[in-house]
């Protein structure tokens, strides 16, 4: 098969980090017989210098028509005084409007290899979680009527939720299909003991449920979600929930893996066509030092095998050589931690994980 990637390299480490995980698909390609053509698209700083803007039509033409995205990161201290609207970071707002993403999908694992980074007591730890958040991403609050008026007590503020039938609908089966890769359990987060919008939520997951069997399905009210978050995080697989709480139990997730330079993320719609990116930023402080991390990068070109193209064996063994690198005792500088070991520079790392592949 033949896919077509548009990759965004973005500002930064951006370049380097996605060039690592271009070579960790072309060794994919070779060994399962696919191939992936990558073109480059300009978004963020590097494309603001180009041509004046954040975020090209080009770029914009080029990523819709292709199968998927790949993207790095965008921004830095070079574009920090510009306007808003003219700011790198549009780029990315842009990117996900013009693809209709309204899912995103952040696993949160913990890698044995890592333990000692992560901040949870030792028996937590000890069993371990693999878990992913799925957001949903265009809707809720975020979105809502706001303002400002006069209220009882004088000038107040207010803010809106609202959510549709409809999108709970596409993000629940974003969850479900989800929970299908993994291992079959979703747990939906609400505050249906006061949100009317949350009961909408919970009504209407249980409902595309019915079409998921295989697949089991409970819920828990958000306060609790946070708590249980770091309480037993083993408990959790798939977890679905609102634009707002995604937003915060997402970072809650990714902190208690004690390596967010570790993670990847998807942004996915109502086409094959997604986003895929490291939740990390453009790191200005070492870029172009070959210092960079780009095992995010290459997990996310890993959860791009899986999503969009279906690949999950190739995901599997992008995955299987980063869990090998890391059980070895291989570090890039972030993550050296008190581990003692000689840092690697973004290519030898790149290099360890070829190898296994
Ligand atoms: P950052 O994630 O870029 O960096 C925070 C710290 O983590 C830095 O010390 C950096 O060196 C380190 N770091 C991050 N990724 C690393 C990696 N792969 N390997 C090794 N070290 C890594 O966050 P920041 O400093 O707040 O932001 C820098 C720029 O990135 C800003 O312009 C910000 O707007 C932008 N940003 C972009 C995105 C995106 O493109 N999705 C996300 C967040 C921030």
């Amino acid at each position: 098969m033949v896919y077509n990637i548009a990759l965004v390299k973005g500002d930064g480490i951006g370049p380097e980090i996605v060039s690592s995980a271009v070579k960790v698909l072309e060794k994919v390609g070779a060994k399962y017989g696919h191939e992936f053509k990558c073109t480059d698209y300009l978004a963020g700083g590097c494309a603001i210098d180009a041509t004046g803007m954040p975020l090209p039509e080009e770029t914009v033409e080029g990523c819709k028509a292709s199968d998927s995205v790949l993207l790095g990161a965008v921004g830095g201290p070079k574009w920090d005084k510009l306007p808003g609207d003219k700011r790198p970071e549009k780029a990315l707002l842009g990117l996900r409007k013009a693809l209709g993403l309204y899912t995103n999908l952040r696993p949160a694992k913990l890698y044995p290899a890592l333990k000692e980074e992560c901040p949870l007591r030792a028996d937590i730890v000890e069993q371990g979680f693999d878990l992913m958040m799925v957001r949903e991403l265009t809707g809720g609050i975020y979105f809502g009527d706001r303002g400002r008026r006069d209220g009882k007590y004088g000038p107040e503020a207010y803010d809106t939720e609202a959510y549709s039938v409809m999108e709970i609908e596409r993000i629940a089966r974003a969850a479900f299909d989800a929970a299908r890769k993994r291992r079959k359990n979703v747990i939906s987060i609400d505050k249906a003991n006061v949100l009317e919008t949350s009961r909408l939520w919970r009504e209407t997951v249980h409902r595309i449920g019915e079409e998921y069997p295989d697949v089991q399905l409970s819920d828990m009210l958000v306060d609790n979600a946070a708590m249980q978050l770091v309480r037993r995080p083993s408990q959790f697989d798939v977890v679905v929930t609102s634009n707002m709480f995604g937003d915060i139990l997402s970072d809650e997730a990714s902190q208690i893996t004690g390596s967010i330079g570790l993670l990847p993320s998807a942004s996915l719609g109502a086409t094959k066509c997604g986003l895929y990116e490291p939740i990390h930023g453009s790191a200005p402080d070492i870029a172009g030092q070959d210092r960079a991390n780009p095992i995010a990068t290459i997990l996310s070109a890993a959860m791009m095998l899986r999503y969009a193209f279906d690949l999950s064996e190739e995901a599997d063994c992008i995955e299987r050589a980063v869990d090998e690198v890391l059980a070895a005792g291989l570090r890039t500088a972030d993550i050296v931690g008190n581990s003692g070991a000689t840092p690697l520079s973004c290519t030898e790392m790149t290099e360890e994980i070829l190898k296994r592949i």
